[in-house]
């Protein structure tokens, strides 16, 4: 199968030669030809899988074919990197068209907020907004969606993760009953399928293998005890055949420490997370896409939506507390069928956790020997067994299945949301 075979406007094909694409990935296969034909989808799809395009190609086509006045399409999406990014590649497919776009999301200055609410309050065919900054403007009553066609939720799962249900409904108030409402999640708990229940009358479902890693990535896993953590990391950096990696660690605090540290021993490294602000974000994901910065450390605020090709090695330098969030950020890695490589660092409580991952991708990562010089590290098996009752995937999942993460009540998700 072909770009060919959906019989898409000729403009956008355009675009798509310019940008090299030239098979559709599975998502797009199986959700572009529903979305063509108007129906409702909810679509479980994680970043990587080329579900931007799936939904964007689409509702594109129907735009340049019925050009209509007005805001046509609303996209939310939980991160201000997801909506940058959403918008950077309706700008790459529309190039050659003359559909128009705005992203809306908090952060940023006064100035921002201005040239925002004035691009708004003039309209664009397509808005890519965060729930809660369009709420704020939606106060200011300059913002008309009467003429709305298509509403699409991008990480819908993250979404309500983040407490943006609310947010979401009132935002959904405001818009026209009949519209085409396309919701787009990573994963597929209870608590989306009762959104999408609520906000459209009948829907198709698409899915493509859920939560599993792309098929390009090589895994790997080391057992370490936490004092191992950090010279591990500098053995692999070390013979720089990796030239892009992330680096995931679990709060700010050790990513502050860590890249402290590593620039001390000559690592040219810089921080990602959620102290920096707007600007410093842009400027240094800007630096890292065009590979000025080779080792970027960060907290999971880097793990959605970040689009950045040829990144050939992630390291959860500690496991992440959700199976889902571990398939986001090796996601990082091997986008759009490249090869690349993830590694895993597990400490003795970790392990239990590390087989819920497990057992969500269904596949057992191999586990790497330390180098020598690090000396033993704990052992997989028998840690687990002193690891009995602390919390594993399945439960993990089911907690937030029921909408909110274990230790965060609902103020803290909105707290979070703001500092996202
Ligand atoms: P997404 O899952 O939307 O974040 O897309 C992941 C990456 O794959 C982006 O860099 C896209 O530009 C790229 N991509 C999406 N669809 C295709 C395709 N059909 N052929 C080649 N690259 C694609």
């Amino acid at each position: 199968m072909t770009f060919r075979d959906f019989n898409l406007d000729s403009r956008l094909m355009e675009g798509l030669d310019a940008m090299g694409f030239e098979k559709p990935t599975p998502i797009q296969e199986k959700s572009i030809p529903l979305i063509l034909d108007k129906k409702n989808l909810i679509a479980c799809a994680q970043t990587g899988t080329g579900k931007t395009a799936a939904f964007i190609l689409p509702v594109l086509h129907n735009l340049l074919v019925n050009k209509s006045q007005g805001i046509n399409t609303l996209v939310l999406a939980p991160t201000r990197e997801l909506a940058m990014q959403i918008d950077q590649q309706i700008e790459g497919f529309s190039y050659f068209t003359n559909a128009t776009s705005i992203a809306v999301y908090g952060g940023g200055d006064g100035q921002t907020w201005t040239q925002q609410k004035r691009a708004l309050a003039k309209g664009a065919d397509i808005i890519i907004a965060t729930p809660g900054r369009l709420i704020s403007f939606l106060g200011s009553g300059k913002v008309d969606f009467s003429s709305l066609k298509h509403l699409i939720m991008d990480e819908a799962d993250r979404m309500l993760d983040m407490g943006f249900f609310d947010d979401i409904m009132k935002i959904i108030n405001t818009l026209p009953e009949k519209r085409q409402n396309l919701l787009f999640s990573a994963t597929m708990p209870p608590n989306i399928k009762k959104l999408a229940g609520k906000i459209m009358p009948d829907y198709e479902e698409v899915a493509i293998s859920i939560s599993k890693p792309a098929e390009g990535i090589r895994q790997g896993a080391y057992m370490t005890h936490d004092s191992q953590k950090e010279p591990l990391l500098l053995s692999i950096l070390k013979d720089k055949i990796y030239k892009s990696v992330i680096v995931f660690a679990s709060t700010k605090e050790k990513v502050k420490n860590l890249t402290r540290s590593l620039k001390q021993r000559g690592e040219e490294v810089r921080q990602f997370h959620s102290d920096l602000e707007q600007i410093e974000r842009e400027k240094l994901m800007q630096q890292f896409k065009g590979k000025k910065v080779r080792i970027l450390i960060g907290t999971d605020i880097l793990s959605r939506g970040i689009d950045v090709e040829g990144i050939d090695l992630v390291v959860n330098y500690d496991v992440p507390p959700d199976p889902e969030d571990y398939v986001h950020r090796i996601g990082r890695t091997a986008r759009a069928e490249s090869t690349g490589t993830a590694f895993t660092f597990i400490n003795p409580k970790d392990v239990n956790r590390f087989k819920g991952i497990e057992r969500l991708i269904e596949k057992e990562v191999p586990k790497l020997k330390l180098p020598e010089e690090l000396g033993k590290g704990p052992d997989y098996e028998q840690s687990s067994h002193h690891d009995k009752g602390r919390g594993g995937g399945r439960n993990k999942r089911n907690f937030r299945a029921g909408g909110k993460r274990k230790g965060q009540d609902r103020n803290q998700g909105r707290r979070n949301k703001r500092r996202n």
